[in-house]
């Protein structure tokens, strides 16, 4: 057996393993990319040790539903009418930039997300082909897929594959991969969704779809025939478990039972959801019916950023509204959809969301010690309704340490952020 390389030592770990088991004061021992052994502090670490004192370890936060690259555009689409954001505000600003400047974008995009303490991400975008090598460099776990079109269906599933030429499809084996990413149910036809089909279950590739996202989605959708959105999937193979649906705001309870019945699992994104529609998805009757529901950030321009702290917040108070019961999500329930069942519904839950002796070291550390975190009488719910990604010290990613003291160790912020604010500049007429 290789020896131990690195043992974390902190006042608490929340394994998030099937148990929810919690050792206070805990550590981690990590050798190379895995995690060996959990429990509580041991008298004399083995290997190199890290004292957290003062932090708690949590297993690194899983995004299931974001876009890097528009990082560029936060700020921009404020308070948008209904059935307006995507035709009339966000297509004209992404006209105005290029690969370029989204490479830019997912880098400050890649950097936000790591400082907030996540460690993986499903990324999805236009031009993946050049920003996926940009998501790779972060240092992030991530699925990336490129967005499909009708309009432009035969170059879209090109770049498809040669992502998955590129990345493969497997997450074992890379720390990045390629998945799928038709866009919506409005915007892929039959055809290009029977190719996705064909490829996904060629390759292996999970498929990313926003599902029932608007009002304006569903019309479409039935205008061409169909019941509704997601019996439009249903049809065409794509309600299966290799397929992860985004927001699925609209979806009626039938079609959440359907959803929920055929294993499809779901990137809950509220914020995003109550910013630009005005709506909370029936999370709850998804839940019920059997779906596996991840959080998501969504992308800056419709949250207005990347925190999965502040989205397990507003997952809990927005669905315990629209469930009108204040005892439904619980906050175990909560930090599960943002770590053990976000894992699960990106497939990856063998490699991440939990601290498991054989998972990979992907780990994060939350300064516990301050104001809007003590009391410490219940770390769980503290996580969920307390805690800020500005609380999070320091991150790893397959046992390599990508942020210490709340600083980037890989990436240069100053660099970084001065290049992602000259692309955004092309946005604005007046330059930032
Ligand atoms: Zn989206």
């Amino acid at each position: 057996m290789s020896p131990v390389s690195l043992t974390l030592v902190a006042d608490a770990v929340l394994t998030l393993d099937g148990a929810g088991t919690v050792h206070a004061p805990g550590a981690v021992q990590i050798d190379g990319t895995t995690i060996r052994a959990v429990g509580p502090s041991p008298e004399r670490p083995p290997g190199e040790v890290v004292d957290l004192a003062g932090c708690v370890l949590l297993p690194g936060l899983v995004n299931t539903h974001t876009h890097s690259p528009m990082w560029l555009y936060r700020g921009l689409t404020e308070d948008v009418p209904r059935g307006e954001w995507l035709a009339g505000r966000m297509s004209p600003l992404e006209g105005r930039v290029g690969p370029a400047d989204f490479r830019a974008g997912a880098l400050a995009g890649c950097l936000e997300l790591l400082l907030n303490g996540v460690t993986t991400i499903a990324d999805r975008y236009a031009h993946m082909d050049a920003v996926a090598p940009v998501v790779e460099a972060s240092g992030l776990r991530a699925v990336v897929a490129h967005s499909s079109y009708d309009r432009t269906a035969a170059d879209d599933i090109t770049v498809a594959e040669r992502l998955i030429e590129r990345f493969g499809t497997d997450p074992g084996r890379s720390r990045v991969w390629a998945g799928l990413g038709p866009h919506a149910t409005d915007t892929c036809g039959p055809s290009l969704l029977r190719e996705v089909r064909r490829l996904a279950d060629q390759s292996g590739a999970r498929v990313f779809i926003h599902l029932a996202q608007s009002a304006e989605e569903v019309a479409a959708v039935r205008a061409r025939g169909a019941p509704g959105s997601a019996a439009y999937l249903d049809d065409l193979g794509l309600l299966a478990p290799d397929v992860i649906a985004a927001h699925a705001t609209y979806l009626t309870d039938h079609e959440a039972d359907l959803v929920g019945a055929r294993g499809t699992a779901i990137a809950h994104c509220p914020s995003s959801n109550a910013k630009l529609e005005g709506r909370v998805a029936p999370i709850g009757r998804l839940r019920d019916a059997g779906a596996v529901v991840g959080l998501g950030t969504d992308a800056a321009v419709c949250n207005n950023g990347m925190d999965l702290f502040e989205e397990l917040k507003m997952a809990g108070l927005l669905n315990k509204v629209a469930a009108s019961d204040p005892s439904r999500f619980t906050t175990d329930e909560l930090l599960r959809m943002a770590t053990s069942d976000a894992a699960r519904a990106l497939g990856v839950d063998h490699l991440v969301g939990s601290i498991e002796p054989g998972k990979r070291a992907d780990l994060v550390a939350l300064r516990r010690t301050v104001p809007h975190l003590l009391p410490w009488h219940d770390p769980v719910a503290n996580l969920v309704y307390a805690a800020r990604g500005s609380d999070v010290v320091a991150v790893w990613v397959d046992g390599e340490q990508l942020v210490a003291d709340g600083r980037p160790i890989r990436l240069d912020p100053e660099k970084i952020l001065a290049d992602g604010v000259t692309a955004a500049s092309r946005l604005t007429y007046v330059a930032i």
